[in-house]
């Protein structure tokens, strides 16, 4: 399950960055990073020419590269790197009894009401947790919901009215239907979750690997859910992207992989650019139908707050075991050492790709003061080289210069994700690089050529400028190629 924001505990002082006198006194907000990603080809709103599509978005050229940026480094990180560890991409569409056994078909819903005179929806535990926090709807059945807003006459955020509906349960799975008919039996879900699709292709990755537990099945792909809650931007989506890591294990051994997981999956996000101090762990009191533990990791968002980045769960061996019951397939396992038969237990990672992404450049996002006297401010986005859309920015320092930086772009362009700017100064194109978080100028200039007419021999030599420090170095055409892969790093 996505939690929400937790509003409550936000500290806005934490992205006032010490030694910037411009953040000290300028807020990191949401509303700079939206507009942001909307201007520079990160992210724009879905449909747009028609007006949108609430909570819906699209990635731009340099929002898909970022996105697959995370991925590759996701996919090293668990699949590559480990042992034991293997990928399947299973497709959305799944037998509807994949979703009888997980339980969505009966339980995966919101409780909706409606106010009679506005006409407005609203799930009635945020109603609640609205009107007083202390409430705690989240341990309320439905019966008891209703009764809190009777007893308190709940008033209507939107007309401040009391005249509700009763309340409803509304399934957040996507339906739709096979074939030209729409009778019950076509009934078919896009999923809500991918981890069936890695739970139901445990027996074909089992036999075809050959694997043994320990071992995991991970995937990268969408998921859907019927939502009505609002977005905050790309935080909460009808459509998102997930990536899943499921680790089958011997019963016993599953709470200290838990463990072990919530601080593989801190780390991975360290990694990636985000800083201890604003990752927490957020344990479940409260636990799903399927979890032994559950806990979450969260990223203190500016102006929304600590959200949900990614959730460990233990589920046991309640996925399988069902399975096994509605498929009527084994899904017991031979434990080759002590000829011991058990259904395994499955330690479950889940990483939010659109939330880390949307972390990712909520942290990167900077303002500096670069000169105080002229009161020249840049905006920078300190993301880290290996997951920035464009590794470098080829500029020519003239016109003149265009055709051997465009060489030079080309050549790296078959190892690197380039870019090639000449128009404006070079400073405006040093901050349109740097707004976009492309770590490395590189400039070809005339001593890069000489000029034979003034006598001055070609140094074959670029100058590269630090988005970072801002910092320049000159380097030979020869070794630039070794020079971006190291500084770019993996
Ligand atoms: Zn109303």
């Amino acid at each position: 399950m996505r939690a929400g924001l937790d509003r409550d505990k936000t500290d806005p002082t934490k992205y006032r960055q010490e030694g910037n006198p411009l953040m000290n006194n300028t807020e990191k907000t949401m509303d700079k990073i939206v507009a942001l990603c909307k201007n520079r080809g990160f992210i724009f709103a879905g449909s747009e020419i028609y007006g949108g599509l609430a909570n819906t978005w699209d990635y731009g050229p340099l929002g898909a590269r970022l996105k697959n940026n995370v991925k590759d480094a996701w996919r090293k990180r668990f699949i590559q790197e480990r042992h034991n560890s293997f990928e399947v991409d299973a497709d959305i569409l799944m037998n509807p009894r994949v979703w009888e056994a997980s339980g969505h078909v009966g339980s995966f819903s919101d409780p909706l009401l409606d106010c009679k005179e506005c006409k407005m929806r609203f799930r009635a535990d945020n109603l609640i947790d609205e009107f007083d926090p202390e409430a705690h709807a989240d341990g309320m059945t439905k019966e008891e919901m209703f009764d809190y807003i009777k007893a308190h006459s709940v008033p209507c955020p939107n007309c401040g009215k009391h005249n509700f509906t009763d309340i409803r349960e509304f399934n957040l799975m996507f339906q739709t239907y096979r074939g030209v008919t729409n009778d019950a039996k076509s009934v078919i879900y896009l999923r809500p979750e991918n981890a069936q699709g890695e739970y139901v292709n445990y027996p074909n990755v089992l036999r075809s690997m050959r694997a043994k537990l320990p071992f995991s099945i991970g995937q990268i792909g969408k998921a859907f859910r019927n939502e009505i809650t609002p977005g905050n931007f790309t935080f909460r989506t009808i459509e998102f992207e997930q990536m899943e890591f499921q680790t089958f294990c011997k019963p016993g051994d599953d709470l200290e992989l838990y463990e072990y997981f919530k601080n593989y999956g801190r780390q991975f996000y360290e990694d990636l650019g985000l800083p201890a101090e604003n990752l927490r762990f957020h344990d479940h009191e409260k636990l799903a139908h399927y979890a032994k533990a559950a806990c979450d990791i969260e990223f203190l968002f500016p102006t929304l707050g600590w959200g949900e980045i990614n959730g460990t769960h233990d589920r046991t061996d309640f996925d399988l075991t069902r399975h096994q019951e509605y498929s009527g397939q084994k899904m017991d396992y031979l434990d080759p050492y002590t000829n011991e038969r058990y259904i395994p237990y499955i330690v479950e990672s889940t990483y939010g790709l659109d939330r880390t992404v949307l972390a990712l450049l909520c942290q990167a996002y900077d303002e500096e003061l670069v000169d105080a006297e002229k009161n020249d401010v840049r905006v920078v986005l300190h993301l880290k080289p290996s997951i920035a859309p464009i590794k470098a920015s080829i500029l020519p320092l003239s016109k003149k210069l265009g055709d051997k930086a465009m060489e030079l772009r080309d050549e790296l362009a078959k190892f690197f994700m380039v870019d090639y700017d000449d128009t404006g100064s070079i400073g405006k194109r040093y901050r349109r690089a740097d707004e976009i978080g492309t770590p490395y100028c590189v400039t070809v200039d005339f001593d890069t050529v000489g000029d034979p007419e003034k006598g001055i021999e070609p140094d074959n030599a670029v100058t590269i400028r630090d988005r970072d420090t801002m910092e320049q170095v000159r380097v030979p055409i020869s070794e630039l190629r070794a020079w971006l892969a190291e500084h770019i790093g993996g």
